[in-house]
């Protein structure tokens, strides 16, 4: 190819999580890259995440923690570049790191010091990167793509995609990727706001929106998928980690279990009090282990609040039974303005899973959110970012 300005052996579309990673790994193997991004600076969700410090993986990843119409999709990748290959790199800038609770690492002090190393990773890689870009259209030549924006035109030997899902448009989420994948005649997975909190509706709204702030360890399950974490009721809804990580596997229309009392035999406990406090009234012995305005709530929806005496054994069972089996129907989710991930996307089965290259397209890759791989919550997606962007980096 003609080594002209406007020539690059790669161009990246997406300066996020992926995209940043698959440009330094590809500028260290001596390849010319460029990262276009649209918005008006590189790695904003690195910026904003895990609360400004960065969840940026997780110490017990394995495939097991993605959603994928394809579930062994992501093995290759993730193998090939672990957890342990970001903290070295994470360690090699000095950054200082802690596990805050199951694998999960932060920094200690800010996220920007993510995006900080990924920026001068790129630069000692001689990465070229242009924010606020606009791209009109990309298209096939014989020897790449051509990508048009409203000042030029830029050839590349090889283009890749990394600009992530439809979660928080506010930052620079679009459909874009979809749109290239589509164009390039590759299948789009439906996709959903996943990681989201979820809302409720009607009677159930009217019953639990002023319990708004309360929160406690549960068990959520939806389908085949359990997760014990902390709950969130909120004005709209419920939330928390336990519900964030379910909301990916709830389809609209369909009931969540909740355990709230998670690892204990309620029914067991329960008759001990009756043993021990007798005369206490129900909702004053549930509030010895719920919050208390949430074990107030539950007796007047549904358990009355008697003296715990006056409870037979059957009645005991009952109570037992709902607190380990809470259901209720959500209304919906707060969508992708809020949800931390996009679930699906773009096809796998297009892809090679050690390369992510279009088998069909040589040249044309897919990395990062904008594939149909979703991790669960715990800093797994940064993970797949980085791992995606790598293979990708290293085929380029
Ligand atoms: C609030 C929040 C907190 C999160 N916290 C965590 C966490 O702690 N741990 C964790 O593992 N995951 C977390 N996530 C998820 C994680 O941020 C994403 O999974 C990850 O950023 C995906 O990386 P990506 O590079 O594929 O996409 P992104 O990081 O979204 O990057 C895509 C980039 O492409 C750009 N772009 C989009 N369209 C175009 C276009 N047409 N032209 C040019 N550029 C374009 C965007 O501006 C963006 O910079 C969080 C997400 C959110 C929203």
């Amino acid at each position: 190819m003609e080594n002209s300005l406007n020539s690059f052996d790669v161009v990246v579309i997406g300066g996020g999580a992926a995209g940043l990673m698959c440009a330094l790994q590809a500028g260290q193997r001596g390849r010319r890259v460029l990262v276009l991004e649209g918005s008006n600076r590189v790695g904003k969700k690195i910026l904003m995440s895990g609360g400004g410090r960065c969840n940026f993986t997780n110490l017990y990843t394995t495939p097991e923690n993605f959603l994928s119409a394809n579930p062994h999709f992501c093995k290759s990748a993730l193998a090939r570049y672990t957890q342990w290959d970001f903290i070295a790199m994470v360690d090699k800038h000095g950054i200082a790191w802690h596990e805050k609770e199951l694998g999960q690492l932060f920094c200690d002090d800010s996220s920007r010091q993510i995006v900080n190393m990924l920026m001068n990773e790129c630069l000692q890689a001689n990465v070229q990167i242009e924010t606020r870009s606009r791209i009109i259209e990309v298209r096939k030549t014989d020897n790449g793509f051509s990508i048009s924006t409203p000042q030029t035109s830029l050839e590349c030997r090889s283009l890749v995609v990394a600009c992530g899902g439809l979660s928080i448009p506010k930052m620079g989420a679009s459909g874009f990727g979809y749109d290239l994948a589509r164009q390039f005649g590759l299948s789009v997975r439906d996709t959903r706001a996943a990681l989201v909190p979820l809302t409720f509706e009607g009677k159930a709204l009217a019953r639990y929106a002023d319990l708004s702030g309360v929160a406690l360890p549960v068990t959520a399950r939806s389908h085949d998928a359990a997760f014990t974490a902390g709950m969130l009721f909120t004005h709209r809804g419920i939330s928390g980690p336990a519900i964030l990580q379910v909301s990916s596997y709830w389809q609209p229309g369909e009931e969540i279990r909740v355990d709230l009392l998670p690892g204990v035999d309620a029914e067991v406990w329960l008759q001990e009090r009756r043993q021990t406090r007798p005369d206490a009234e129900l909702h004053n012995v549930l509030a010895e282990v719920l919050p208390k305005r949430l074990a107030q709530r539950l007796c007047e929806l549904s358990f009355g609040s008697k003296p715990m005496r006056q409870h037979d054994e059957q009645a005991l069972q009952a109570i037992a039974g709902q607190l380990a089996g809470w259901s209720f129907r959500p209304g919906g989710s707060e969508g992708y303005k809020t949800a931390e991930v996009t679930l699906g996307g773009v096809d796998t089965d297009a892809l090679s899973s050690t390369t992510m290259e279009v088998k069909s397209v040589p040249g044309l890759y897919f990395i990062g959110e904008v594939v149909d791989v979703t991790g669960h919550l715990g800093g797994f997606n940064f993970q797949w970012a980085w791992a995606s962007g790598h293979a990708a980096g290293q085929a380029v």
